[in-house]
């Protein structure tokens, strides 16, 4: 009996020390297959163009492919979402900004995740100004030329945004409201589609990330009226701050970050954090993002706790700042 007894005993620590060691095996080895990364924003617009840039590196340094997949709508809510909801075994990754984040806390009457509960913070991905763009044909040259424009248009006049609580959003409601003027809101479900509409005329200005808009400047094809910074961009030195251009303290960033459903182990997390650092270090991925006027981290701010910190800073600066502006909670 005794003896039966101590080799159940010891067919049971056998069976548990296999099983740690499998799993330490399995920490040690992650990844092992593609990685998911949520993109809660449609295709070809600046969260897109920056997360495929960091991923595809990432890719090579991991050994695995970080697969992007872009759920679009309302305002990046339903692709932050889903990872909120995701198993967290390190498969399946979110890649967004402080507006679905941070700033979307004041725009919704409730949201169907927590920002700060509900994700583990892997590492910040970079930080965008903003630019004030409009359709080339409209009658307005300078930045004080589209406020009186716009002033005098009020109800006719159209903005575009990437829905409630996204980065262009933010940018287009600090604007109007700062502009005091009542305009036609018009969503989309990335800037990457509202890009295209505004360089076909159909709507008459954005605030968008810089990354996205740069190109369609440099073409001609819109026309850019301001930036979001305090400083010039050395990417449009003619361009004004919005700012200097009239309207005193205007100003608005947008950072970026890869986050894991609460519980990814630590182990996990430094890993991508590990290849997302050595990812932004890369030259050609520093050299092309620099052009894209993408500010890209410091070794202190690229730490997990660093974006956990980020986070928090944004909500405590943001939601004050548009409630302050009036903005009704959807
Ligand atoms: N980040 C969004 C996009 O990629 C745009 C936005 O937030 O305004 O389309």
């Amino acid at each position: 009996m005794e003896l039966q007894r101590r080799h159940l005993l010891a067919a049971a620590s056998a069976a548990s020390l296999a099983a740690i060691a499998a799993r330490a095996a399995a920490q040690a080895a992650y990844p092992t297959k593609p990685i998911t990364v949520i993109v809660p924003f449609a295709a070809g617009g600046p969260t897109d163009a920056l997360a495929r840039v960091l991923c595809q590196k990432m890719s090579e340094i991991l050994g695995q492919q970080l697969i992007v997949e872009n759920v679009g709508g309302a305002g990046g809510t339903i692709g932050v979402n889903k990872v909120a909801k995701a198993a967290n075994d390190g498969y399946t990754l979110l890649f967004a900004h402080m507006g679905t984040l941070a700033v979307n806390i004041a725009l919704y009457k409730s949201l169907p995740y927590d920002s700060q509960k509900d994700f583990e913070p892997i590492g910040l991905g970079g930080t965008n100004p903003m630019v004030l763009v409009a359709k080339k044909d409209l009658p307005a040259k300078s930045f004080a030329e589209f406020q009186d424009y716009v002033k005098a248009n009020q109800k006719k006049v159209q903005y575009g945004m990437a829905g409630i609580g996204a980065a262009s959003h933010l940018g287009g409601l600090m604007l109007n409201s700062m502009m005091k003027v009542d305009v036609l809101e018009i969503p989309y479900k990335g800037t990457g589609p509202a890009l295209n509409d505004l360089v076909s005329g159909q709507f008459d200005y954005m605030v968008d990330q810089a990354v996205n808009v740069l190109g369609q400047i440099r073409s001609g094809n819109i026309k850019a009226l301001g930036v979001s910074t305090l400083k010039r961009l050395p990417q449009l030195p003619d361009v004004p701050t919005i700012d200097e251009a009239g309207l005193k303290g205007y100003e608005v960033t947008i950072w970026n970050g890869f986050f894991g459903p609460k519980g990814m182990s630590k182990d996990n997390i430094a890993k991508i954090n590990d290849a997302l650092v050595k990812a932004m270090a890369d030259a050609a991925v520093s050299k092309r993002l620099t052009e894209l006027a993408v500010d890209l981290p410091t070794k202190e701010e690229s730490t997990p706790d660093a974006l956990r910190g980020q986070l928090k800073a944004s909500i405590d600066k943001w939601v004050p700042a548009v409630k302050a502006a009036g903005v009704k909670p959807e």
